[in-house]
C-alpha cells in the first residue's frame, strides 16, 4: 500500500522530492490550505503533482461515522487505508466570548483527542479498547491526519490554536517512534505549528519509555494514568503494572523534563468501591509529595458488559475536596460528550453492533 505523504517530516520530504524547497510548498498545501488533491497544488509543476499522486496517499482517513453531543463534542470514527478504524474526538473546552456589542472577545477553545494505535496491547481491565486486543500501530501520518481532518471538518483555520491530547485508542508510548515523528510534524511551523506545550501524551505508565520520551526533548507534557495507589489494585486494573510498578513510574516522572510553569497530570479513574475511599486519597497525597502534580479525577464510564461501576458524585467530590484540603491541585473531568458513547473505544463498538 502507498504511504501517506503526512508520514514525513519536512526534512524527510525534502529528501524524497527534488528540489528540496518543494517540501515547504507541499507542507503549505497540506497543512495551511487543506488541499484535497495533489492536482490543486498549483505552484508545483504538473509532472511533480502527477508523481506525488503516484507515490503517496494525500489523506489516509475517511469519516465513517460522526456523533455530535449537545455540548459541542464531536466524536469521529475514521477508516484507515486498510479498512481498520480509529476514533478521534473534537472537544470544545471553552465557548467563544463576545462583549455587549457582539464583538468577539476570544474564540472558542478546542482540544483534539487523538488515537495512536488500532486497539491496544496493555489490556486494562476497565477499558473497552483493550477488549478488542491489538491490531496495529498507526503511522505518523495517520496520527497527524486525525488532527488535520477534524480541524478541516470543523472549518477551523490552520492558524487557529488547538491542543492535542494523545488519549484516544492505544498506548502512545508503545508506538513511540511514530508518535515522536507525528509530534515533530505537528510542531513544524510550516505545518500546523502546534507547539510541544500544546501536546500532552497520556500513558498507562511504561516507565522506561517515559524516560525515552523525556530524552527526545520534544517539549510535550505527560499525563500519567495512575488510577490506583497500591500495586495490587493497579495490577488488577493495568496488568503491565507488574513490570512497571507505581514506584518506577513516579521515579520516571521525577526525571521527566517539565516546563517550569507546568505540572504533570495524574489521571485517576475512579471506580465505585475500588479506589474512591479517603484512605486512597491519603495515599495519593503521600505518593505525589514533592512532584509538581495535578490530579484529574475521571468517572469510570460503564459500557455493556463492563465489570466496574460509575462512582457516586458525592464520593467523587469528597475525594477531590480531601486532596484540595491537603494542597493538591485536583479537578474532576467533566464528562464531555456523555450523551454520545464518550469513553474511548465506545463509538467503534457501537458501530460493530450496528453492522
Ligand atoms: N493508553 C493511554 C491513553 C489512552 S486511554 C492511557 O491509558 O493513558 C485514555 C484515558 O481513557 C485513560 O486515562 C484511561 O484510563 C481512560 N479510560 C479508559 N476506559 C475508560 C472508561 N471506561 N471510563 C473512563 N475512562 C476510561
Ligand atoms: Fe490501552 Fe489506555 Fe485502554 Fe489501557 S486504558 S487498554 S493503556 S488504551
Amino acid at each position: 500500500m502507498k504511504p501517506t505523504i503526512m508520514d514525513y517530516t519536512r526534512d524527510q520530504l525534502a529528501d524524497l522530492v527534488k528540489p528540496a524547497f518543494r517540501a515547504k510548498q507541499i507542507f503549505g498545501w497540506i497543512y495551511h490550505s487543506y488541499a484535497d488533491s495533489f492536482e490543486e497544488m498549483a505552484n508545483l509543476p504538473k509532472a511533480l503533482r502527477a508523481e506525488l499522486a503516484e507515490r503517496f496517499i494525500l489523506n489516509p482517513l475517511k469519516i465513517l461515522r460522526k456523533e455530535e453531543a449537545s455540548d459541542g463534542t464531536i466524536k469521529y470514527l475514521f477508516e484507515l487505508p486498510d479498512g481498520k478504524t480509529v476514533e478521534t474526538v473534537w472537544l470544545k473546552m471553552k465557548e467563544a466570548q463576545y462583549d455587549v456589542e457582539g464583538k468577539l472577545l476570544h474564540e472558542a477553545k478546542h482540544t483534539v483527542c487523538v488515537s495512536t494505535q488500532v486497539g491496544c496491547k496493555v489490556g486494562c481491565s476497565f477499558c473497552l479498547t483493550a477488549k478488542g486486543g491489538f491490531t496495529r500501530d498507526l503511522t505518523p501520518g495517520e496520527i497527524v491526519a486525525q488532527v488535520l481532518a477534524v480541524k478541516k471538518d470543523n472549518a477551523h483555520a490552520a492558524n487557529r490554536r488547538v491542543n492535542i491530547v494523545y488519549m484516544g485508542m492505544g498506548e502512545p508510548l508503545d508506538n513511540l517512534d511514530n508518535l515522536a515523528a507525528a509530534i515533530r510534524i505537528l510542531k513544524d511551523e510550516n505545518g500546523l505549528a502546534i507547539s510541544g506545550k500544546r501536546q500532552t501524551v497520556s500513558t498507562s505508565g511504561i516507565s522506561t519509555r517515559i524516560d525515552k520520551l523525556g530524552q527526545m526533548d520534544l517539549g510535550v507534557h505527560i499525563a500519567i494514568s495512575l488510577h490506583a495507589v497500591d500495586d495490587d489494585l493497579r495490577t488488577e486494573l493495568i496488568p503491565m503494572n507488574k513490570a512497571y510498578n507505581i514506584a518506577s513510574i513516579i521515579e520516571a516522572v521525577r526525571r521527566f523534563p517539565i516546563d517550569t510553569r507546568k505540572r504533570v497530570m495524574f489521571e485517576y479513574l475512579v471506580i465505585k468501591g475500588k479506589n474512591d475511599d479517603i484512605a486512597s486519597a491519603k495515599k495519593l497525597i503521600k505518593l505525589l509529595q514533592g512532584i509538581k502534580a495535578k490530579v484529574n479525577l475521571i468517572y469510570f464510564n460503564p459500557y455493556p458488559g463492563s465489570d466496574y461501576q460509575r462512582p457516586e458524585r458525592e464520593d467523587m467530590v469528597r475525594f477531590q475536596q480531601y486532596l484540595i484540603d491537603h494542597g493538591l491541585l485536583c479537578t474532576i473531568r467533566d464528562s464531555k460528550g456523555i450523551d454520545i458513547s464518550a469513553a474511548c473505544g465506545q463509538l467503534k463498538e457501537k458501530t460493530k453492533e450496528l453492522a
